[in-house]
């Protein structure tokens, strides 16, 4: 089976970069059903095209695995080894990983540059005829399409087979373009060839954030991404909350140190978690959420206060919640103290039942990371369903930017700021989340107050009536 990507952006040689796979050479990837390779069949300033092209070995597979000896020929004998299928987006995670996540080393302009981009897809079995194809791919903003194969071409009275070759063209990123085709290439199949478990709900919500929420087939897709497991698809079809998606936070450390280094002067982060100390204290909590906790410098303050019984940081970023974990020695802490705090991996933009009665939720300097349709859905998601008691929530004043040296006018912190709200904005949006939803809000300042603009974060502290 093959996949190939072009595009005839210039130069077309960019693709390279972004795939992190030098177009002069010829690489092969041993993956456990067999062997991944990456060539160019072409490439030239106008035109660019990659390959990947899987090796599946379905005697390799079978070999040593298989304790069920009922049907031994269908091991063998199948379709795997020709069709694209769960194994091409396994494929495609570990050849294509960094491409995907949008990590581009060289040059990282181009991973948010929308290209004209190919994707052709041989062959791909699709249960469900040639509108299935288009109804997934067509939302998404590709032209499709699609040729249908004869079973053979030597006995057209046998038939159409259920296989398509598949091309689809769009204006988008690489890194979208191979995130959709790993969450779609399976479901047109339809057959896992892995066990599906629960963290397969936690690989598609990552997976499909931005998009998936929004897609008219998010039912079917979701239900054959999932094996037709309900009780998965229930749950994961319950955490794509309203009609929005989260937001691949990718940890940006240089330009957290820029953010850091611009407040650096009042240790404002310090004081920061001092003032959400002092709230969560007095709010008489036990039990705390810090969400979006990215590195743990909150979380080890929690854990040293014996009045926070249970504390549970939760951020989308798996590379923020690694190093909290070294930050807080997870596992070398005594074992009364390592009971109390736990570490998840999730979205604030999905609901999500381990959230759920907690005493108090701690969001400090996370809601400006999300665009306004998905701050929505977080509001849903956090002061309609996981109802914490107790909510404090910070996020900068940008009246204050102006008294920044360093600070270009008009910009934010933080490159991957969405927005930055003056204190009327914030005290409006806060007003009226919490009247939505039954709590009152108070607010307060942190750091040293300017007055006329106040002071460089806001805090809001909300309590359920
Ligand atoms: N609260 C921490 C980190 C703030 S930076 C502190 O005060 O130091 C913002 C954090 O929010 C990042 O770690 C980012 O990964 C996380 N984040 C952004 N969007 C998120 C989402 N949708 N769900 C969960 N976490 C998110």
């Amino acid at each position: 089976m093959l996949l190939t990507i072009s595009t005839d952006h210039e130069p077309a040689t960019d693709l390279g970069f972004l795939l992190h796979k030098h177009p002069e050479r010829f690489q092969t990837f041993d993956l456990s059903f067999g062997k991944a390779h990456v060539f160019y069949p072409q490439v030239d300033g106008q035109h660019c095209t990659a390959a990947l092209l899987l090796d599946v070995d379905p005697v390799g597979m079978v070999r040593g695995k298989s304790r069920d000896q009922s049907f031994l020929l269908g091991h063998y004998v199948n379709d795997r080894p020709f069709v694209a299928s769960s194994f091409m987006s396994t494929a495609i995670s570990k050849v294509f990983g960094s491409a995907m996540s949008g990590k581009c080393k060289d040059r990282p302009e181009l991973v948010t540059t929308p290209i004209p981009l190919t994707a052709q897809i041989d062959v791909l079995p699709v249960r469900g005829g040639e509108g299935f194809v288009h109804r997934m791919f067509e939302p998404l903003g590709y032209q499709v399409e699609a040729t249908r194969h004869p079973l053979d071409e030597r006995f057209p009275e046998w038939g159409e087979s259920p296989y398509f070759s598949v091309t689809i063209s769009g204006t988008t990123t690489l890194s979208d373009l191979l995130t959709h085709l790993y969450v779609l290439i399976p479901v047109f199949d339809n057959a896992k060839h892995y066990f599906v478990g629960d963290d397969e709900i936690e690989k598609l919500l990552a997976k499909g954030e931005g998009w998936l929420a929004q897609h008219p087939e998010k039912e079917q897709i979701t239900r054959r991404y999932l094996g037709n497991r309900m009780s998965l698809v229930r749950e994961a079809l319950a955490r794509l909350v309203e009609e929005e998606s989260p937001e691949v936070a990718n940890e940006q450390p240089k330009a957290q140190q820029q953010e850091d280094a611009l407040e650096k002067p009042m240790s404002l982060n310090e004081q920061r978690h001092g003032a959400v100390l002092a709230a969560l204290r007095g709010s008489g909590a036990r039990t705390v959420l810090d969400l979006g906790c990215g590195e743990g410098k909150l979380l080890r303050e929690l854990i040293a206060d014996r009045q926070f019984e249970q504390v549970v940081g939760l951020d989308v970023s798996i590379r923020s919640l690694e190093a909290a974990q070294k930050r807080l020695k997870l596992d070398r802490l005594p074992e009364h103290k390592a009971e109390r705090i736990k570490l998840i991996h999730g979205s604030l933009i999905y609901r999500d039942k381990r959230l759920e009665g907690f005493d108090a939720a701690a969001l400090i300097e996370v809601i400006e990371h999300l665009d306004p349709p998905r701050l929505a859905s977080l509001e849903r998601v956090l002061f309609e369903f996981a109802r914490p008691k107790t909510v404090v929530l910070t996020t900068p004043n940008r009246e204050y930017n102006v008294t920044w040296e360093l600070l270009p006018a008009g910009k934010f912190r933080h490159p991957d700021h969405r927005f930055e709200w003056t204190r009327a904005e914030f005290r409006e949006w806060a007003n009226r989340v919490a009247d939505k939803n039954g709590y009152s809000v108070r607010f307060l300042n942190v750091g040293p107050e300017d007055q006329a603009l106040g002071s460089p974060t806001q805090l809001g502290v909300f309590e359920r009536a």
